[in-house]
């Protein structure tokens, strides 16, 4: 009792403490720092209460030692055995510890961070009889320091540039990113006032900005302009917000900066891509739909000089003809033909070889600064008066075989004209028109050998008209001569009726050639079409008397101006197809009507019909319904003859069908035509 509890020290030898609370010791009890003394074997002989609370409960004497229910570990978390604690050391050596950071665990699983400051106590003697500790708990700073320390990490590693500065402008902090984004370190901006990273004419965000702070505004999302350390203008997005102090009094402003230059360059990217694929997409379809080789050069030309921003462009497309001779064709964009022609055709030199040779693209930034440019005479370079090109690029078109046919050359007047991106899509439109030159090629040779399809036709059925003209005078003498009851007679009459037939399919074939040509000869003339269509009934009824031929016309007289000759051969034409297609059915119906003033005739029949694909194509030339019964024989060309005589007389030829059951065909003709002239 009376003892200073706490004046242990190795040279100031202290009396025995009790375990017991003297008046001193009230002193002891209420300080906010955990007190206790020990003996040498580390009972507990006094405390305060901040020691209590730090231990969770009241020690016993004589039975609890100084970590009473602790378990102790280091600041990292490694468990001590009670000797290693800078207690149980103190008591081990008799030398004071100071500020030692230790963790405590407590039963419940509660923990503390404490700064432990253990001393040793002696006796009179000098001998070592205790110790006493001062322990302060730290945890809450520790764990504000653990926090700002994460703080701090996040913010170094954030991919935002992160920003404070003070209300005068004056950057405070600068993280990784701001360095990255600006090229500033923070050892150079820190100090530095804000204006370092703002354009001048920009400045006066600034003041907007910090009004704002300071009426403790948030700024979000605000996409300005910002200063590099190098003087470069980057595309940005800020991001705001006031700092306060403990008074909640605004002192600063954070930032949160991100470089949205990336993102705008890559929307724009992304934007200029779906649009060139538009573009290309558009051109394969033009050139695609193209048949003629001179278009799809031209519009390869104008297409891929517009794609790649040149001032001029040219297509040069190798060609051979009947003989085998091979020749140039050539398209210009940007430039009149009379620029290129008076040079002549592009010579194999050292800069056209790449190309013609198809060994691959020339894309040079400035072609007059280029090794193979100027090597060749006359002109050892440009022609004079040739179109100025310094940035140049050349693609060779190949074809299907991979041979190649040609080549597209692009030229601009000032230099480093022409990206990779541009040689990219030249190529891809090359590649399509190479396709769409091949399709060309073979819709050419497609044509031609139609052409002499048709000419041989035409030579043909010129050629059998004489002989089959004769053979039918011959016969038609023989049947004249012959005694009406020689049996012979029978035969030479239906010699005659098989050489008719051959004599309209043969000046059928002969109405073709002439309808391609343009020269089916018509004559026109006034005449009473029901009398024309009640006679021809008559004969029609003789010649097939299989169906019953049912006539519907008006009453009295129609007179119209048109060809009776070609109306008479429609009229035949759909009445024999009637008859030829209703194999099964015993009647046709004729029906004549004069609608909207215009005559109309339908020849309906009960036959096999028309599947709805095929209606259209029927009219064409040499067009038959695949997998016809083989007695309804032709040649397909009589619909095709029939379409053209009611188109000349301005009238139209359509089909009504019903597959399996019949058709009708119609043709209408305007009843006054005297406009229409012989031809
Ligand atoms: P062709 O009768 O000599 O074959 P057309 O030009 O007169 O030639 O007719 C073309 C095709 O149209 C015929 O081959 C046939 O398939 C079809 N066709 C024409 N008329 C009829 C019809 N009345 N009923 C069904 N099919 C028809």
């Amino acid at each position: 009792m009376g003892e200073e509890p706490l004046s242990a020290s190795h040279s100031k030898p202290v009396p025995k403490v009790t375990f017991n609370n003297s008046a001193d010791w009230d002193l002891f009890e209420d300080l906010p720092v955990a007190v206790y003394t020990c003996d040498k074997e580390g009972y507990i002989t006094s405390f305060n209460k901040a020691a209590v609370t730090l231990w969770g409960k009241t020690p016993e004497a004589n039975k609890d030692k100084w970590y009473v229910n602790w378990e102790i570990f280091t600041s990292d978390g490694i468990l001590l055995a009670p000797d290693e604690t800078p207690t149980g050391k103190v008591l081990k050596y008799g030398r004071a510890i100071k500020q030692q950071e230790i963790l405590i665990k407590r039963p419940d699983g509660s923990v503390s961070y404490i700064l432990s400051n253990p001393k040793p106590r002696f006796n009179e003697k000098g001998e070592l009889a205790g110790a006493a500790n001062t322990l302060i708990d730290i945890t809450e700073q520790k764990n504000a320091e653990s926090k700002q320390g994460m703080l701090a990490s996040i913010i170094e590693s954030s991919e935002d540039a992160i920003v404070s500065k003070n209300l005068n402008g004056i950057i405070t902090s600068w993280n990784g990113a701001a360095q990255r984004l600006f090229g500033y370190t923070e050892d150079e901006i820190i100090g530095k006032h804000i204006t370092v990273l703002i354009p001048e004419d920009r400045y006066d965000e600034e003041e907007m900005i910090i009004n704002k702070i300071r009426a403790n505004e948030r700024i979000e999302h605000f996409e300005t302009i910002r200063k590099t350390k190098s003087g470069e203008e980057i595309q940005i997005s800020l991001t705001i917000s006031p700092i306060r102090n403990n008074n909640n009094k605004v002192i600063g402003a954070s930032k949160i900066i991100r470089d949205i230059g990336r993102q705008k360059k890559s929307e724009e990217r992304l934007q200029q891509y779906a649009e060139r694929l538009e573009i290309l997409n558009s051109i394969g379809q033009v050139i695609s739909a193209e048949l003629d080789i001179q278009n799809i050069l031209q519009k390869v030309t104008d297409a891929t000089t517009q794609l790649c921003g040149a001032q001029f462009g040219a297509f040069f497309h190798n060609q051979v003809n009947e003989q085998g001779e091979s020749y140039m064709l050539f398209t210009l964009s940007g430039a009149p033909r009379e620029a290129f022609e008076k040079f002549g055709m592009p010579r194999n030199t050292a800069v056209f070889h790449p190309t013609f040779s198809g060994e691959g693209t020339v894309r040079v930034d400035d072609i007059t600064k280029d090794p193979r440019y100027g090597k060749n005479a006359p002109h050892f370079g440009q022609p004079k008066g040739h179109l100025p090109v310094v940035s140049y690029l050349a693609v060779p078109v190949r074809g299907k075989s991979g041979e190649v046919i040609g080549g597209l050359f692009f030229g601009h007047e000032q230099p480093a004209r022409f990206t990779r991106e541009h040689e990219q899509l030249v190529l891809a439109v090359a590649a399509q028109a190479a396709v769409a030159l091949d399709n060309a090629k073979l819709y050419e040779n497609i044509k031609e050998l139609n052409e002499k399809k048709d000419e041989f036709i035409g030579l043909a059925s010129h050629e059998l008209k004489t002989p089959v003209t004769s053979l039918k005078g011959y016969l038609q003498i023989i049947a004249r001569n012959l005694p009406p009851d020689d049996k012979s007679k029978v035969l030479a009459n239906r010699a005659l009726e098989q050489v008719g037939k051959l004599t309209i399919l043969i000046s059928d074939l002969l109405d073709v050639t002439k309808i391609q040509t343009g020269k089916l000869p018509f004559t026109y003339a006034d005449f009473d079409v029901i009398k024309l269509l009640t006679e021809l009934r008559e004969i029609l009824q003789q010649t097939g008397p299989s169906h019953q031929l049912l006539l519907n016309l008006p009453a009295g007289e129609l007179i119209i101006h048109a060809d009776s000759q070609r109306i008479e051969q429609v009229v035949i034409n759909l009445v024999t197809n009637a008859v030829k297609y209703s194999p099964k059915a015993d009647k046709v119906i004729i029906e004549a009507l004069v609608i909207n003033n215009k005559f109309r005739v339908s020849v309906q029949d009960f036959g096999i019909g028309i599947q709805p694909d095929q209606l259209e194509r029927v009219f064409s030339r040499f067009y038959r319904v695949e997998n016809l019964a083989s007695h309804m024989s032709g040649l397909g060309i009589g619909l095709y003859i029939c379409q053209e005589i009611v188109n000349r007389h301005q009238g139209r030829l359509w089909v009504e069908s019903t597959y399996g059951e019949g058709s009708t065909f119609h043709f209408e003709i305007p009843i006054n035509t005297n406009d229409l002239h012989d031809a």
